[in-house]
């Protein structure tokens, strides 16, 4: 029973260990910018209108006026207050290359708060966008730094939470820096749709295919297509282990156990965050506010660190019946398939 104990103890290790070694970024270097456990309302790469959502959105218990607390140690490097997007936020850059952001907050700590104050009476303005040089305030990892709240573009109370390359700015995934946040479910998945790509994407649109869970693996019945060009989209949510809808975080579309095309939500930077807009079924999210994640490459689309394999067009060359596997995994490891089967129904002609 011992041995057997130790040896489970040694796969998970080993587990724990290749994922782990599957990302760069240093892992619990950042701690938790609350007091509270971390629950999630959003995660990074949320569909949003028109951009990925670019952090976390911590739950403050749905009450405003929580210590917030620095990440690690480093500096106010940059205050905004806006009336809409952040409200009030905090960027503190840190000495191993990275920024975090928190914002929607309610007020700074007492001596950045006087800073902050006196410069809007001097610039007789409101809205500020300061940079800060190192000295001004330092701050020591666990420092209060503010008081969570819902200011700017908040639908209520929570922290928003980013992690940024400090050179290019790119936002980065920070659940891949070892924050706690336990998470057993795998991804749900509603709907699978395919698209005739000898047209657009947009017209003549999504044609749904029915999804059934059986077990623990999604499949649909045989899949006929009367195109020769297709594309497969997937309607899916997440969850950790609350209840709130997240996004995907990783999807692999195989046929016939060759990979068509992949994507995955690591980092994201500010100027390509329109490009949202080509990785969803657009027609579908402003239509009727469904989010159909595309499975293949759309024309134009130049999101970097997104998308793997080929571009995710199927060219049928025969009538045979080939397998299609879906795998989507988030963060933690959780893993769901979808297994299915599809079939060209026309006859080929061929000269
Ligand atoms: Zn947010």
């Amino acid at each position: 029973m011992k041995a057997f104990s130790q040896m489970i103890f040694i796969v998970c290790f080993i587990n724990g260990v290749i994922l782990l070694a599957q990302n760069n970024y240093p892992q619990n270097y950042f701690r938790n910018p609350l007091h509270i456990p971390i629950q999630l309302a959003a995660n990074f790469g949320a569909v949003r209108t028109n951009h990925f959502h670019m952090g976390l959105d911590i739950r403050t218990n749905s009450q405003e006026n929580l210590s917030v607390v620095a990440a690690a140690d480093g500096y106010v490097s940059r205050i905004k207050i806006e009336r809409y997007g952040f409200g009030n936020a905090i960027y503190i850059t840190h000495p191993n290359g990275y920024t975090t952001v928190y914002a929607h907050l309610n007020s700074f700590f007492d001596g950045l708060d006087q800073y902050v104050k006196e410069r809007q009476y001097k610039d007789e303005k409101w809205e500020q966008d300061m940079v800060l040089s190192p000295k001004q305030f330092p701050v020591s990892k666990g420092q209060l730094i503010a008081l969570s709240g819902n200011t700017g573009g908040s639908a209520g109370p929570h922290l928003h939470f980013e992690i940024r390359d400090t050179k290019t700015e790119e936002c980065i995934n920070p659940l891949l820096f070892g924050f706690d946040v336990p998470d057993r479910i795998s991804p749900i998945i509603s709907g699978m749709y395919w698209y005739d790509r000898r047209f657009s994407t947009y017209e003549p649109g999504a044609n749904g295919i029915t999804v059934k869970k059986v077990g623990n693996m999604y499949t649909t019945n045989l899949i006929q297509i009367s195109s020769p060009t297709i594309s497969f989209g997937i309607k899916a949510i997440d969850k950790a282990n609350q209840g709130f809808n997240l996004g995907i975080y990783e999807a692999k579309l195989f046929m016939d156990g060759q990979l068509k095309y992949g994507f995955k939500i690591d980092k994201v930077s500010y100027e390509d965050i329109r490009y949202l807009n080509g990785c969803i079924d657009y027609t579908k999210f402003v239509q009727d506010k469904m989010s159909i994640q595309h499975l293949s490459t759309l024309p134009g689309m130049k999101l970097e660190h997104y998308s793997t394999g080929s571009d995710g067009i199927i060219n049928f060359q025969d009538n045979e019946i080939h397998n299609i596997e879906i795998v989507l995994t988030d963060v933690n490891g959780n893993t769901s398939r979808l297994v299915t089967k599809v079939q060209f129904t026309k006859i080929l002609f061929k000269f």
